[in-house]
């Protein structure tokens, strides 16, 4: 007989938390410590997986271990997030499950990591024929591309996922995958021209220069060395660990897989080059005889190239390109009125420009990828893996900090919702229980502040920052006399100790302190007419591709929706998206802040637990029944235990089971039959059956 390794045997500490005995904060991290200690990353509560990050490659995602966890059912082995991926991809190939795997945690808690191990583990599992390894092979290989472009080296991540993502991968009736579709969301683009302290660019533009060849940085007319471009910060330039030029060559690999033309590729890197040339135009101010001052580009740019080669390689006439930053066409009922530039004014046109370009470059590769891993045939069935960007509290916190933070509030509102809704259901189903655990109730919406700020930005008139923060304080001041008689649980927060310009919010994880300076302007986020009609006009494809609005045969008076505005509408889609399906959840948790192994920060990782809310998850997993499993496992399971189902059960399992519980009597209370599962209320008993296997 094959010898199994049992949940219980050998164990770690509790491998479940729900089994945990007696359960508290303090006994909780224990454990989580005493596993982690013990290199043993993962750990249970249910069906919930806890990950955390060991900060070094471990010896558990062999080719073996993957062979260990398939088609084993999921607490038969220790804790892994194998066994999430096999039960998740078996429901969906067996029971026609859509399935989602969410994953949640804060930056470098390992989410990135934990979907790629998803990925890989089910393309491991599944269909090996030509055609379907190409196919995963596409999937797996958009992964290097899209964190190149997408992902920056952070205080808090080496590589930390700028931007979200979702990616649908779809399968056919057989469980082989046929390909996938990928959403992204919001860019963290003002990366692009400027970087906190200690942190980087996106990556991509560091590997180019590292990575490419004498040949291809001479044609892109580059230089190998960082210092040559403002915008690339140089007091963290080169990451410990991190191989840029290597990099570079995956990703251009990644990038063939994926079917990206050599045609595309020499494109998307021109892009790459374009902005760091554009961060090195300089503009120098010329008086007007009116008396002001209108913005020049500096003829030489600092030396760095001849005037005729840095145009040439924007794909743009200099005179084009110094016109548009050096005007602005307002169009208004059919009458265009043109105002110049001053230097600061040109200098901000420029950065709106770069990040255009290069947001919108990765939203193209985002596509493009997409055009490529389409689905031809008929899907049948979906596995979704979200992995966005960790809940972030800076010193500095501005409106990118707080669509991030807006996000994760969704997720973990979804987490709340679907964790309830699924205990609702598997009761309602199973055994017609219904109960409802109050500590859930505590879902609220936040859209407001992201729906005052369009209000503000679309009002006519003077719109400023300041604005906004009053509006906000007067709507938020009312809000709060009104809540305040119905709870005392306000989310916005004010407090008159607050610096000046500054608003603050309780969100799940924590307070957090927004700087309101650069709202308005980022959730516009206009491009100058002047600036796109230029693009339009560059000598290159893809730019002209990406600047389709520029075009002047299709002047759209129309104000393009704000940041805010998309990414509501594409966060309230994935939510709605993510409710038809069966979730997964990994819990990401981050154990200390120096990006090392070894060391177990209690108060951080208190911290976390705390704000995941996994106390929580626990009491409602054991205020019901606390452990649940389908009649047959649990019959091959205990069936040694008694000598009318031992060596085999001829009947079904559920009698089978039935049997063995009244031949070891178990209390009646202790336990009741669902239709597919019995539910076992105390850990105790689970404990008492556990103890009889061992005897
Ligand atoms: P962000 O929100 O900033 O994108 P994240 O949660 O996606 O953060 P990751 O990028 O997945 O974090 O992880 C950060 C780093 O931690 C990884 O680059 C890797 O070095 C390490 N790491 C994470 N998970 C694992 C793991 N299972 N095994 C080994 N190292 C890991
Ligand atoms: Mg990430």
């Amino acid at each position: 007989m094959e010898v199994k390794t049992s949940l219980l045997d050998n164990m770690i500490g509790v491998g479940d938390m729900v089994l945990l005995e007696p359960l508290s904060e303090d006994s909780f991290l224990e454990n989580l410590k005493n596993r982690f200690d013990h290199n043993e990353i993962y750990t249970y509560i249910g069906s919930v997986v806890i990950s955390m990050n060991p900060y070094r490659s471990l010896p558990i995602y062999t080719p073996d271990k993957v062979e260990e966890y398939r088609n084993r059912n999921f607490y038969e082995l220790s804790p892994h997030i194998y066994a999430l991926a096999d039960e998740a991809y078996r429901s969906l190939r067996d029971q026609d499950k859509d399935q989602c795997i969410l994953i949640t945690g804060e930056s470098g808690a390992g989410k990135t990591e934990a979907s790629k191990l998803v990925m890989s583990y089910v393309a491991a599992v599944c269909g090996k024929g030509q055609e379907v390894n190409k196919v995963k092979e596409q999937l797996l290989q958009s992964n290097p591309v899209l964190e190149a472009f997408g992902n920056a080296k952070t205080v808090r991540n080496d590589n930390s996922s700028r931007f979200g993502k979702y990616m649908d991968i779809e399968f056919d009736f057989k469980g082989d995958p046929l390909g996938g579709v990928i959403s992204n969301y919001l860019l963290e683009k003002s990366r692009v021209v400027k970087q906190p302290r200690g942190e980087r660019n996106f990556h991509i533009f560091y590997q180019l220069l590292s990575g490419a060849s004498d040949d291809t940085l001479k044609k892109l007319k580059l230089h190998r060395d960082f210092s040559k471009y403002n915008y690339l910060s140089l007091d963290s330039a080169v990451v410990n660990g991190l191989d840029d030029a290597a990099n570079f060559r995956t990703v251009r690999n990644a990038m063939q897989i994926v079917g990206f033309m050599e045609d595309e590729v020499q494109s998307v890197l021109e892009l790459v080059a374009a902005v760091l040339k554009l961060g090195n135009i300089e503009f120098k101010p010329e008086s007007r005889c009116n008396g002001t001052d209108e913005s020049r580009i500096k003829d030489k740019n600092g030396g760095l190239m001849d005037e005729k080669q840095e145009t040439k390689s924007l794909f743009l006439m200099k005179s084009v390109l110094e016109r548009a930053f050096s005007y602005r066409t307002v169009e208004a009922k059919m009458e265009k009125v043109s105002t110049t530039l001053n230097v600061a004014q040109a200098y901000y046109a420029r950065d709106a420009l770069a990040k255009n370009l290069y947001s919108r470059l990765f939203s193209w590769l985002v596509t493009r990828i997409n055009e490529s891993i389409k689905v031809t045939k008929t899907r049948h069935k979906v596995m979704g893996v979200l992995d966005i960007y960790g809940f972030e509290i800076f010193e500095d916190n501005s409106f990118e900090q707080f669509i991030i933070n807006y996000c994760n509030e969704k997720l973990q509102q979804i987490f709340i919702e679907l964790t309830l809704r699924e205990e609702q259901e598997e009761y309602v189903r199973e055994v017609c229980l219904w109960f409802y655990i109050s500590v859930f109730n505590m879902l609220y919406n936040q859209n407001g502040i992201l729906a005052m700020l369009d209000e503000e930005c679309l009002r006519p008139g003077t719109v400023t920052d300041e604005t906004f923060l009053d509006k906000l304080n007067t709507v938020c001041a009312e809000h709060q006399h009104f809540e305040s008689r119905l709870s005392k649980n306000s989310k916005f927060l004010t407090d008159h100790s607050l610096p000046h310009s500054c608003f603050r919010i309780q969100h799940y994880a924590g307070k957090v302190l927004y700087r309101v300076e650069g709202f308005v302007d980022k959730n516009n986020d206009l491009l100058y007419r002047d600036l796109s009609q230029a693009m339009y006009k560059a000598n290159h494809s893809l730019i002209k591709q990406l600047f389709p609005e520029g075009n002047p045969a299709k002047v759209n008076l129309k104000r393009p929706p704000t940041a805010g505005f998309q990414f509501r509408a594409s966060v309230g889609t994935l939510m709605r998206n993510l409710q038809t399906k069966n979730p997964n959840y990994i819990r990401c948790i981050k154990p200390n802040d120096k990006k090392a192994s070894h060391i177990f920060t209690e108060s951080l990782v208190r911290h976390q637990v705390r704000y995941l809310g996994l106390m929580e998850n626990v009491r409602v997993r054991r205020a019901g029944y606390a452990f649940r499993q389908a009649y047959e496992p649990c019959l091959e399971r205990y069936k040694m235990l008694c000598k009318r189902t031992w060596p085999h059960w001829r009947g079904p399992a559920r009698e089978g089971v039935e049997v063995l519980m009244a031949d070891l009597q178990v209390p009646a209370e202790e336990f009741s039959y669902g239709r597919s599962k019995i539910f076992i209320r105390n850990p105790r008993t689970l404990f008492f059956l556990e103890e009889r296997r061992r005897q």
